[in-house]
């Protein structure tokens, strides 16, 4: 039986070994139109800024590796052109057909084809994959810019931004909505504004870009341009084959990753998944849930049955050293979503005083008429990641606050308070809500 996969970096390849850890009879083949394959994206944005010197060293795997150590054919420079469900066959770029008796459809995403004019300017770039860090990191060497807009405050603007500061850039970003890092949410807006400003990087929120010009944007003189204005799912190889998208204009798969094609799984980028807060469909693309929805849909693939339940909406960056992290709900989407949510905020030492504790921010949002934890955010620079996913736990175990309240969260001194940050949010939070 043949397991044919498409798409060669993390869900593509989790599915892959998966599948291969299950069945050792199975033929395995992935196939992957760009030439290099199990890189860490995540690692781009410090290849431009410079603490990864080495771009290979953000490459996990080769093809080599799979077929010596997995028995596992990955074949790079091929593009799947079309699936030919009623045959089991995939056609490739040139003609060739490649059959198989499941599919894994794992192609990910693409920059978002902003329509502002201008986009295909040569001093306009994306960094979406290995290449486009390459090729941004050749310009920064050669041509020596001295300025840069970054269009997008998403987390990957972002990132970008504090990488091209580093590189001594004068950096401008602009974002057409009043929100950073897409989450609805005033007080980390100007959080994260006042956090730039003190790094001279520009954030104009609420600033639409109109078009790039050769040397300008809005107005604002720039050698360089970076377009981070979100991804779209790449789905057009599955619609055409009749696979169905959601809502959220992704491919709509089961818990099992399944698609409405018996035998085709699609997962990452590429797929929807289920928000546990809300339980909608959601798409929030991110390498931690790419993994794990490809480890399911190899597994299931493979003729296990595995389940991927869903996302809290978890999500972390750091920018000049100070670490922003959010998961959940904010108020704001919240109140969108149906809820009536009140929220504590408060601002308490990560750890002890005389360990160097810093002010950590903790934000703890939670539903009025049944008191369950909806989302939360932490910004800091101490233990920021320990706390938010702290928060993420509660979420997925659709924790009430008055639980959470009561959590038994480790204490010494080099490490947290005996009242943590997020008891302390929580105890807030208890008393608004009483
Ligand atoms: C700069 C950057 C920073 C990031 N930082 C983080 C982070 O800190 N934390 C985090 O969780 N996530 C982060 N992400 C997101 C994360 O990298 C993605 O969610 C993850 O790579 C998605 O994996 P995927 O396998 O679904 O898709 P991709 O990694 O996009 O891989 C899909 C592959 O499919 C191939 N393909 C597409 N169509 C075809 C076809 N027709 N035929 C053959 N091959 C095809 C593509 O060439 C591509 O290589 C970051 C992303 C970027 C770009």
């Amino acid at each position: 039986m043949r397991l044919l996969v498409i798409g060669g970096v993390a869900a593509g390849l989790s599915a892959a070994a998966r599948a291969r850890r299950l069945d050792r009879s199975l033929d395995i083949v992935v196939l992957e139109s760009g030439k290099t394959i199990s890189y860490g994206a995540c690692g781009l944005p410090y290849y431009i800024e410079g603490r990864v010197r080495d771009p290979r060293q953000l490459i996990v795997y080769t093809p080599e590796y799979f077929a010596r150590e997995r028995d596992i054919l990955v074949r790079t420079g091929v593009r799947a052109a079309s699936i030919a469900h009623p045959r089991r066959e995939v056609i490739l770029d040139g003609g060739e057909r490649v059959p198989y008796d499941r599919l894994v459809i794992a192609t990910g995403a693409r920059p978002d084809q902003t329509q502002i004019p201008g986009t295909n300017l040569p001093h306009v770039f994306t960094l979406h994959t290995f290449d486009d860090a390459l090729r941004l990191k050749q310009r920064l060497l050669e041509s020596r810019p001295r300025s840069a807009v970054v269009i997008g405050a998403r987390y990957l603007g972002l990132e970008a931004a504090d990488a091209l500061r580093r590189n001594g850039l004068k950096v401008t970003v602009f974002e057409q909505s009043k929100s950073v890092l897409h989450r609805d949410d005033p007080e980390l807006a100007k959080t994260i504004v006042r956090h730039m400003e003190h790094f001279h990087v520009d954030l104009r929120l609420g600033t639409p870009v109109g078009r790039i010009e050769s040397s300008s944007v809005e107005g604002v003189s720039c050698d360089l341009v970076i377009l981070s204005t979100g991804v779209r799912p790449n789905t057009a190889l599955a619609v055409e084959a009749g696979i169905e998208t959601g809502r959220t204009g992704a491919i709509r798969v089961d818990d099992r990753m399944q698609t409405n094609l018996a035998g085709v799984y699609a997962a990452g980028d590429c797929a929807e998944t289920t928000h546990l807060v809300t339980g909608r469909p959601a798409y929030i693309p991110l390498g931690t849930t790419a993994n794990k929805m490809g480890r399911v849909a190899g597994a299931n693939a493979a003729g296990a049955r595995e389940r991927f339940s869903g996302i809290v909406g978890t999500a972390i960056v750091s920018i000049f050293g100070l670490g922003f992290a959010t998961t959940g709900l904010s108020s704001e989407q919240a109140r969108r979503e149906g809820f009536s949510p009140v929220s504590a905020r408060i601002e308490a030492p990560a750890k002890a005083r005389y360990f160097r504790g810093r002010l950590t921010t903790v934000e703890l949002v939670a539903d009025r008429a049944t008191h369950h934890l909806l989302g939360g955010t932490v910004i800091g620079e101490q233990d920021v990641g320990g706390r938010i996913n702290t928060i993420a736990a509660a979420l997925h175990n659709r924790m009430r606050i008055d639980d959470f309240e009561q959590m038994d969260l480790a204490y010494a001194p080099p490490f947290a308070t005996v009242w943590d940050p997020l008891l302390i949010a929580a105890q807030q939070l208890m008393k608004l809500l009483n």
